[in-house]
């Protein structure tokens, strides 16, 4: 899965935890804040991204990465009410896990090593018209447009379904 894809996921998800008292400027940083926890197994870093994927799309890795970045919050009511409380907390965790789920939807069907290290064995649930961004600029833009048609109508029904959701209350 290309970022387009995963930028997509999280703001979906993002719009979801989204807390109702945000502010503008809150709201942005909500938002970038979950579309970057989504590309968060990418990140260009040493020893990480798609040069160690087993290890950076392991998901025993990312559960503990996850509990890591939570203590402090688990600790901190103040901190917890800030970000805006344990939903914010879960989308969050649930933002940065489906990174692992998406790239296993690519069509080479290889799936990804999501079990290391306890197992070599790989999740593949590869979805036919998802490809894998190689080659020329052409084939990778035309990736990434897939992408974008496939995920931006979840992100629609998730900012619609939201809407809907604030005219009950
Ligand atoms: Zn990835």
């Amino acid at each position: 899965m290309t970022e387009v894809g995963h930028i997509l996921m999280g703001a979906t998800v993002g719009v979801l935890c989204r807390p109702k008292a945000l502010t503008t400027k809150q709201t942005v940083v909500h938002m970038a804040a979950f579309m970057i926890l989504a590309t968060i197994p990418d990140l260009p870093f040493k020893n990480w991204g798609h040069d160690r994927y087993y290890f950076s799309h392991s998901v025993f890795v990312t559960l503990l990465l996850i509990f890591l970045f939570l203590l402090p919050f688990l600790f901190s009511r103040k901190l917890k009410m800030q970000i805006g409380g344990a939903l914010v907390l879960a989308g969050g965790a649930c933002s940065w896990l489906s990174h692992l789920l998406l790239d296993s939807f690519y069509n080479h069907g290889k799936g990804i090593a999501i079990y290391w290290p306890i197992s070599s064995a790989r999740l593949a649930l590869p979805i036919p018209w998802f490809d894998v961004a190689t080659g020329s600029s052409l084939h990778i833009i035309q990736v990434m447009l897939i992408e974008f048609a496939s995920y931006s109508p979840i992100l629609l029904l998730a900012i619609w379904y939201k809407f809907k959701m604030s005219e009950h209350r």
